[in-house]
C-alpha cells in the first residue's frame, strides 16, 4: 500500500510541458544532421545518452519490447522546469528527445514514463495540432484549460508505467540481475 501512494504522489511531477512540443526550430534540426529536411537516414535503435543517467538498456529495452525500429533517441539533463521531472520532444516522427531532472534517483521512472509518451506518438494517439493544443486518440485538447491531472494521455501513461515497468524487471530477473 505504501509503494502505491508513492507512485501516485509522484505522478503529477512528470510532465510534458506543451512549450516543449515545438522546440524543433532549424537551428536544432541542424545539430541533428541537416538544415530541414531531409533528416539523417536512422537505421536500427539509436540512444545517444548526454547524461550520467544508466538508461541505454531500458531504452534499447523499450523499444525492442515495442517493436519500435530505426528511431534516434537522445537523453540530455532537464534544465530548470520548476514542477517537471522530464519531458519528451518529438522532433521527427522518428526522432525524440527524452530530457531528465538532474540529481534524481527515479530517473529510470522518470524516463519510461516519457518513452510512453513516444509510444504514444509512433501509435498515432497522441499527435500536435498547435501550439498547447494535441489530439489524443481523436479528441482534441486544449492544454491550457485541461490540467495536467485530467489529461487521457496522462492517465494512460501513468498506468503504462506501471505496467512496463514490471515487464522490465522480470526481464533483468530474467537476465539475472537481481533488483526491483
Ligand atoms: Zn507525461
Amino acid at each position: 500500500m505504501k509503494k502505491v501512494l508513492l507512485i501516485l504522489l509522484f505522478f503529477p511531477l512528470v510532465e510534458s510541458p506543451a512549450h516543449a512540443l515545438f522546440e524543433g526550430d532549424s537551428a536544432k534540426r541542424a545539430a541533428i544532421g541537416g538544415p530541414d529536411y531531409p533528416y539523417p537516414e536512422i537505421s536500427g535503435v539509436q540512444v545517444q545518452n548526454n547524461t550520467d543517467y544508466d538508461i541505454e538498456e531500458l531504452v534499447a529495452w523499450f523499444c525492442n519490447r515495442i517493436g519500435l525500429r530505426d528511431v534516434f533517441i537522445r537523453v540530455s539533463y532537464l534544465r530548470e522546469v520548476p514542477g517537471y521531472d522530464g519531458m519528451v520532444v518529438m522532433h521527427h516522427p522518428k526522432i525524440y528527445f527524452i530530457r531528465i531532472r538532474k540529481d534524481i534517483n527515479n530517473y529510470r521512472w522518470v524516463c519510461l514514463h516519457e518513452l510512453i509518451h513516444v509510444k504514444q506518438y509512433v501509435s498515432g494517439d497522441l499527435s500536435v495540432l498547435g501550439r498547447s493544443v494535441v489530439s489524443y486518440k481523436g479528441k482534441r485538447i486544449n492544454l491550457d484549460e485541461v490540467d495536467y491531472k485530467h489529461r487521457h494521455y496522462e492517465h494512460e501513461a501513468q498506468w503504462e508505467t506501471v505496467a512496463f515497468w514490471k515487464k522490465f524487471m522480470r526481464y533483468k530477473r530474467d537476465n539475472g540481475d537481481v533488483e526491483g
